[in-house]
């Protein structure tokens, strides 16, 4: 393809995208439009939880394209009932909506917990609808998922913000408590805190926070976008605290890169009427269809212990790193983690890494003393040793 006949400023500038296109990508590797070669620790920002292109999906959404691409929510369609039904028996909820994104299966969980509060309104018989999120949680960038993150910056950028989200203290559980009012309906976070660096939620504060909320009569909606679907080594994240939330949300991963999320909720609180939620492409077959495929992989047997096995060898190497290249350490679950730098050296990694010859390194750095690492969740210990020496090659050329 001919490049200099379009124009890359077709696009809106909405990041700082280096000057490279990807064309091609397979598995752990990206290739760019001059052939280089990249090996990829940010796959679609843990999107790409089987690599890119793999196998399974190419077979399944292959295979629908030509069956049916889009019959409208209006109407029942297979592979949605096939994965919705997948879904609840490998959790503890009983319904699905499908939305296209994370930030809209967020949505309509703040929407789902406005509406039970309305159903279960406070003694003074007031809707409840406040949902206590936390400093420095990621939820999306529509307006209701931006003013629920506690990004800095993000309660004034789009000003005003949608109101009724108090922030608490991640790992705090007191911090929550003080902020319960009449008009709380809900506490809502992710797991494992992603775009803030990779800071998980202790085993304690999530069984505190289940007791807290079922005894207060409030709901406990977990953000699973970016930690479910296998990443931490369990097929979701709350079952490291051996929890039961009333709601979850799904995005990321579940399609493999295909676009698809999902709103999971127990049957009590799954309380849409028909009219108050939906979507154009909710549910679409083509999009269930490689969840199907995605799913099936990862409820192998030994697909997920294997995660956890090349999380702990992962954090091991990086603990190795930290010795060598006296950085202050690691932290994370299964093969979402976080490397930390002790300096503000992040973004130069990421661009000395990416500049590598003959073949170049992709990692992600959220904040400028951390890199996070988001693999392929059936990456090769080789793949994680090649990066290892190639990030340890890149902190030596930087003089650290
Ligand atoms: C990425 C992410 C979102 C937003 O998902 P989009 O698909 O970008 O809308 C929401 N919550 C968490 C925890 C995420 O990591």
């Amino acid at each position: 393809m001919e490049f200099s006949q379009y124009d890359i400023n077709a696009l809106m500038q909405i990041t700082n995208r280096p000057n490279l296109v990807f064309t091609e990508g397979r598995g752990m590797w990206l290739t760019d439009h001059t052939g280089k070669r990249y090996l990829d620790y940010l796959q679609g920002w843990a999107v790409n939880c089987l690599g890119h292109s793999p196998q399974c999906i190419i077979d399944a959404v292959t295979a629908q394209v030509g069956k049916l691409i889009n019959p409208s929510p209006a109407f029942y369609n297979e592979p949605s009932i096939v994965l919705a039904s997948m879904l609840t028996q490998h959790s503890c909820f009983d319904r699905v909506f499908f939305a296209n994104s994370g930030a809209e299966a967020n949505e309509g969980a703040i929407k789902l917990a406005r509406k039970w509060g309305k159903v279960n309104k406070n003694a003074a018989g007031e809707n409840r609808y406040e949902i206590i999120t936390f400093n420095h949680g990621f939820h999306g960038r529509t307006l209701a998922t931006m003013s629920a993150s506690g990004k800095a910056g993000w309660d004034t950028m789009f000003a005003p913000q949608v109101p009724g989200f108090p922030k608490a203290e991640l790992n705090d559980i007191e911090s929550v408590e003080k902020l319960i009012g009449d008009k709380t309906v809900a506490v809502m976070l992710e797991p494992v805190q992603g775009e803030s660096g990779v800071i998980p939620a202790t085993r304690e504060f999530m069984q505190a926070l289940r007791a807290l909320t079922k005894q207060r009569n409030l709901l406990l909606i977990v953000d699973e976008v970016q930690a479910g679907m296998g990443r931490t080594g369990e097929l979701f994240a709350y079952q490291l605290s051996d929890i039961e939330p009333d709601v979850m949300t799904l995005g990321k991963g579940i399609g493999g890169g295909v676009p698809l999320a999902a709103l999971l909720a127990r049957e009590e609180v799954a309380c849409f009427e028909p009219g108050e939620q939906g979507g154009t492409y909710n549910g679409n077959p083509l999009m269930t269809a490689a969840g199907i495929a995605v799913l099936t992989e990862l409820l192998k047997p030994g697909f997920l212990p294997a995660v956890r096995d090349k999380g702990e060898y992962l954090g091991a190497e990086l603990r190795r790193l930290c010795v060598r290249h006296s950085l202050d350490g690691e932290r994370g679950e299964g093969l979402l983690r976080a490397l930390k730098l002790g300096k503000d050296i992040g973004p130069k990694i990421v661009e000395a890494a990416r500049n590598l010859e003959p073949i170049g390194l992709l990692l992600n750095s959220p904040r400028p003393d951390l890199l996070r690492f988001m693999p392929a969740l059936n990456i090769t210990t080789e793949e994680i040793d090649h990066m290892i020496s190639m990030l340890s090659e890149v902190l030596t050329q930087l003089g650290h």
